[in-house]
């Protein structure tokens, strides 16, 4: 498959740093869209516009077969636990190709899978978070959380945000967010704004922010979490996960099926936002962009055949 655009994530940033355990040479990213060159599978024909689901796993084993790719002895993220797509030309699995959603650019298409394929199986299948529902979505220039104001504005959930940076609440406000306040002590804001609190709290920073997350949970409230940018180790005041009847649930990735899904909304008018578009052989600045936090939405790499 000949790539003609990828994206990088903050596991890409973490790989550079030598954080992952990974021996370079490396190809780094997980999202590419591109052109099918040549194919043993007859899905597939040379010509073919496809994008990459990023999730690897062996397609073979009891969960996969059920549908659980997340839960596969093999799973790995693609430039992570194999090359990436922050290249020309890369040799990937069949079935980890589906079509390019029409309508969508190169950017675009490249833009979203890992986020928004994230976003998805945390709010729809880990916190099930319904229309009639309030999220509050932590961190809100990060691309998983920029993919998780959208995905909770499609499903019809009322969305409250957070971030340190005003540029970035304003931006939030546009994208369909009620509210957004600034990350330090939030939860008074949140309880002022919702009454109760929030019925989800969308995670990804960890430690600087879990204990204000909880403290803005509604009775029975949900927070999920894929990451923890902040750092790995946590406290957490035991009394409001139980007297609340709060759940704390951990997301990674997504399974085909959830892409597929994903890719319906897509269908339906879900789009990415694209922060920035740089040429391949400016990786660097790319990632440079990254690593200072500055981005809103996906930072995404053009690649010319
Ligand atoms: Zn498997």
């Amino acid at each position: 498959m000949a790539i003609r655009a990828a994206s990088i994530n903050h596991l890409d940033l973490w790989m550079a740093h030598g954080a992952q355990r990974v021996t370079p040479p490396r190809v780094i990213a997980a999202d590419g869209a591109g052109i099918v060159q040549e194919s043993g599978d007859p899905a597939w024909k040379p010509g073919d516009e496809v994008l990459i689901f990023p999730t690897l796993c062996d397609w073979e084993c009891e969960w996969c077969r059920s549908g659980e790719n997340v839960r596969c002895p093999r799973f790995g993220v693609l430039g992570e636990h194999s090359n990436g797509t922050a290249c020309e030309l890369i040799h990937i699995d069949a079935r980890n190709l589906f079509r390019k959603p029409a309508g969508l650019s190169w950017e675009e298409a490249a833009a979203f899978p890992l986020t928004f394929l994230t976003a998805w199986r945390m709010l729809t299948t880990r916190a099930q978070l319904r229309a009639d529902e309030t999220v509050l979505v932590i961190g809100a220039g990060a691309g998983v959380a920029v993919a998780a104001i959208q995905i909770a504005k499609h499903i019809g959930a009322r969305v409250l945000a957070t971030s340190r940076s005003e540029a970035k609440r304003k931006r939030a406000l546009e994208l369909g967010a009620e509210a957004a306040f600034d990350s330090s002590n939030f939860s008074k804001a949140v309880r002022t704004a919702t009454k109760d609190g929030v019925d989800v709290v969308f995670e990804h920073v960890g430690p600087a922010t879990l204990e204000e997350s909880m403290r803005s949970l509604a009775m029975g409230g949900r927070i999920v979490t894929c990451g923890s940018t902040s750092g790995v180790k946590a406290e957490i005041t035991m009394p409001r996960l139980f007297f609340r009847q709060a759940s704390l649930l951990g997301s990674s990735m997504g399974n085909a099926s959830e892409f597929e899904a994903l890719l319906k909304a897509v269908d339906r008018g879900l789009r990415p936002v694209v922060d920035s578009v740089y040429p391949l052989d400016e990786v660097q600045a790319a990632l440079t962009r990254l690593d200072a936090a500055e981005q809103f939405g996906k930072v995404v790499l053009s690649i010319s055949s």
